[in-house]
């Protein structure tokens, strides 16, 4: 980073009608931040207590940097506040889940049918050896036996892994031989875009030379494949017959690992973060009841896969803690056509939906003619998460899907941070290109590299300045890579992103640390200059890179996707470069502008700059596991 780094903050902003916040369980936010500051060990322990613990903590937070323990001497098993509370206080007949397949095929489960199928596949893991701490790897398909599974392994203290089940053999082996798994849960196949995808032999490739795994449980969908390959393989359904449906929770210490999880591969090689039962249960607890609103009758459905960190806290632990319906499918979101995902909010009756913005993006491309086909009345709330949500693409949300009605919740949050950060709480203004605020509890600043506080109209690196209950406990057997996030910026955590703040404390991200463009002397973010450019009518999506420059040191180069209907031409290059210089500055002005039909992308959908760049300079790729095929 240099000196120079300023960024346009001005932007217009969005008051949402009052009942928002009159009838919200956080109500005002200010007010709530400063009862945070004040007190913030009282804070935090107000809001552990909305969980079920098996016994009180002692002592809130010990912090002797950079470890944190949280909730010291408590226990608790977080299944418990998923189901059995449910069960007991009157929702056992409610929905837990609503799964959707890509053939319409629909199945529900209430919460009491889902708290008797875990406690009933947790005995089953224990009859075939499962034991508290073991690590149990997933690669299954999003559909309800998925969330049965994991929320068994919880229940016993077993520790789950995901991986999203479109990654290769070599990346789950990999995964498998790192968390030195035990037992590996899959199905025989998954279902995409009309076609049946195998599995199970990924799986059969990836437990070769993982000399920990013991057994494969493999799930059924088709009847065809219900022999089994190997002695090793047991399949999921005959695992539960004769077992118990009552399995009394495993009392989890609230420091002991709840899961290991693999950061995206953005930026580089994926890290296995691991979270913790207490302090996680707290934040995806909190943050779905304040945050997100969830009420009784809502009924969320956030688009990620269960292999994500957004799965993790805002398909299964977030949204079941509060009791709430969540919808989970295999459905892609243009396939059989863009309205699909629409049909299913109008059918469900979803009042949450929780996105990306390159589905958003997507959307856009395709056309609003498939939205408006459908009733959205019952949304309340949207929300974005993964990459920035630039202008154009939330003003088209706000006002297409959201009907300038619904509240956006951009969320900005990582697989490290375990619940959202930073976002616009509901009945603040909103301010399309701004995620919005720290949220109660939570401490964030801009700063430059020494950690000094920078001036709002400034950018810089994006900081949590304290410990808060769900950050991750270290990165599975990298000790030393963990202590860099706290070790680099001063004493406080390093997000690796770059943001910026206006007067109000609103925060904009600019990029990743890693993506920065000096120009000059002058830091430019990516998420600025590809903002810029979505703003013009023919831009669908667009990336930039920095690349050596004799005189200015770096210049931007752009890689940019039409809209549907506008061709590549000279004069599109001057007038994409023109609007870069009115909307930011000749500094940002690209040199080179390269029109691409695809960009390369991980597995969740993001842009990985880092290709795009190795690309240019004829580089090694680096780690390409998680790139999308
Ligand atoms: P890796 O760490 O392996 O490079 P990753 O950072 O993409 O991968 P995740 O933890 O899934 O892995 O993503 C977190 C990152 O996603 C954040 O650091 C940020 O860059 C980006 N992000 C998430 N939400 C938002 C948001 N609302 N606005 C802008 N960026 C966001
Ligand atoms: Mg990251």
């Amino acid at each position: 980073m240099s000196e120079n780094f300023e960024v346009k903050v001005d932007s217009k902003s969005y008051i949402p009608d009052p009942a928002y916040r009159e009838q919200s369980f956080l109500g005002d936010y200010k007010a709530v931040y400063k009862e945070f500051i004040q007190d913030p060990d009282e804070f935090w322990s107000r809001m552990a207590k909305e969980i079920e613990w098996i016994k009180p903590w002692t002592k809130v937070l010990e912090w002797n940097h950079p470890y944190a323990r949280w909730f010291t001497g408590g226990t608790l098993n977080i299944t418990t506040s998923c189901l059995d509370r449910h069960v007991k206080e009157g929702r056992r007949n409610k929905l837990a889940l609503i799964w959707r397949g890509e053939d319409g095929e629909e199945r529900v489960y209430t919460y009491r049918q889902l708290h008797r199928d875990v406690m009933r596949f947790a005995n089953a893991l224990k009859k075939i050896g499962v034991q508290k701490g073991d690590r149990i790897c997933f690669y299954m398909p999003l559909v309800p036996e998925h969330i049965i599974a994991l929320l068994a392994c919880a229940r016993i203290g077993a520790i789950h892994s995901i991986v999203y089940a479109g990654f290769g053999a070599e990346a789950l082996h990999s995964r498998i031989r790192d968390a030195e798994a035990k037992v590996v849960i899959t199905a025989d196949v998954g279902k995409r875009r009309g076609k049946v995808i195998s599995l199970r032999s990924i799986v059969d490739d990836a437990v070769r030379n993982a000399p920990s795994v013991e057994k494969v449980i493999v799930l059924c969908r088709e009847k065809c494949s219900v022999e089994l390959y190997s002695e090793m393989e047991e399949d999921f359904y005959s695992l539960l017959e004769g077992v118990s449906a009552d399995c009394s929770p495993e009392e989890m210490d609230a420091e002991e690992p709840l899961f290991i999880l693999y950061t995206s591969g953005t930026t580089g090689m994926p890290k296995g973060i691991v979270h913790s039962c207490g302090g996680y249960a707290t934040g995806v607890h909190y943050t779905a009841k304040y945050l997100f609103d969830l009420k009784e009758n809502d009924v969320i459905w956030c688009t990620a896969d269960t292999g994500w960190i957004t799965g993790h806290s805002y398909i299964v632990y977030g949204p079941l803690s509060v009791g709430a319906t969540v919808v989970i499918t295999e459905t892609t979101p243009d396939w059989p056509d863009p309205g699909i995902w629409w049909s299913i909010i109008e059918e469900l009756g979803v009042t949450l939906f929780y996105t990306a913005p390159t589905a958003i993006r997507m959307f856009m491309r395709v056309g609003e003619e498939w939205p408006n086909k459908y009733n959205l009345d019952s949304l309340r709330i949207i929300g974005s998460v993964g990459e920035p949500l630039n202008p154009e693409a939330f003003e088209w949300y706000y006002r297409v899907i959201g009907k300038m009605r619904c509240p956006i919740l951009d969320t900005w949050w990582q697989t490290e941070t375990g619940m959202h950060m930073i976002t616009t709480p509901l009945g603040e203004p909103m301010k399309p290109g701004f995620a919005g605020v720290p949220i109660p509890g939570i401490i964030a600043d801009v700063v430059d590299e020494e950690g000094n506080s920078l001036p709002p109209g400034q950018g810089g690196l994006l900081v949590i300045k304290k410990p808060w209950p769900s950050m991750m406990r270290t990165v599975y057997r990298n000790d030393e890579r963990y202590k860099k996030y706290w070790n680099q910026i001063k004493d406080y955590y390093a997000a690796g992103d770059l943001a910026v703040k206006d007067e109000d404390g609103y925060f904009m991200i600019l990029g990743r640390a890693d993506d920065i463009i000096i120009v000059a002397g002058h830091n430019l973010g990516t998420a600025e200059v590809e903002s810029a450019l979505v703003e013009h009518e023919a831009v669908a999506e667009a990336a930039v890179i920095g690349v050596p420059d004799e005189i200015k040191g770096q210049a931007v180069k752009a890689f940019v996707i039409l809209v549907k209907g506008y061709t590549p031409s000279q004069k599109l290059v001057s007038e994409l470069t023109y609007h870069v210089r009115m909307s930011i500055g000749p500094i940002a002005m690209p040199a080179a502008i390269e029109f691409v039909d695809t960009l390369p992308r991980t597995r969740s959908g993001k842009i990985m700059r880092r290709i795009l760049k190795a690309k240019e300079m004829n580089m090694d790729l680096g780690d390409t596991s998680t790139l999308e095929e």
